[in-house]
């Protein structure tokens, strides 16, 4: 995770061989990828995603790894220009139930998940969660492992489903043990933020 780190700071670990690179915010993420346009890196968006900003979203990033609702398919469906391969999509669920929090519930992810995969313009490649921060490493435990059961249940459904992004610094190793694929790290890799 890329987010409030420099151009600069993104080269160096490009550098080192590190290709996937996530961003919050779609402004500062065109930004950087302009500085780095001479780079080949994956980008993907990781945050709240308002309709407006589907088109850019469609025309520059590689994956979106937080669709939470239906009324966003057909917009990036219809922006995703033809030159570029389909828009890599997880599908961002809110796992702990938080009131407020980004992400469908657990119910609705089926339903998401068949719109996209069936938006020839967007490739469904699975799930992403951002689990509740419990201090109680079961308790989070038992939402990752949740999160691998409704992924295994939905890649028996759609083909192309390889993707089960969750972990974070704090707590990647776990989500691996619990059936990640993917793990999103910041400050592990860059240091602490300011
Ligand atoms: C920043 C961020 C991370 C990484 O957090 P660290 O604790 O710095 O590893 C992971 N996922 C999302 C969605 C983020 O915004």
């Amino acid at each position: 995770m890329s987010k409030t780190r420099p151009a600069s700071a993104v080269r160096a670990l490009a550098a080192c061989g590190q290709r996937h690179f996530g961003e919050n915010y779609v402004q500062e993420a065109l930004a950087k990828q302009r500085e780095l346009a001479d780079l080949a890196l994956q980008w993907h968006l990781i945050g709240p995603l308002q309709s407006n900003k589907c088109r850019e979203v469609a025309r520059h990033f590689d994956w979106l790894e937080s669709l939470d609702r239906a009324k966003l398919v057909p917009l990036l469906d219809a922006a995703r220009p033809a030159a570029l391969p389909p828009l890599n999509v997880l599908i961002q669920v809110d796992i702990d139930d938080e009131a407020g929090k980004s992400g469908c519930t657990p119910d609705q992810a089926a339903g998401l998940a068949h719109l996209v995969a069936q938006a020839p313009r967007l490739a469904l490649r699975g799930l992403m969660a951002i689990p509740a921060p419990a201090p109680d490493r079961t308790q989070r435990a038992d939402a990752f492992r949740r999160m691998r059961i409704l992924f295994d249940a939905l890649r028996a459904q759609h083909s192309g489903i390889d993707t089960l992004s969750m972990g974070m610094s704090d707590d990647f190793e776990l989500a691996i043990a619990c059936g990640a694929t993917e793990v999103r790290v910041g400050s592990a890799l860059f240091g602490p933020r300011r």
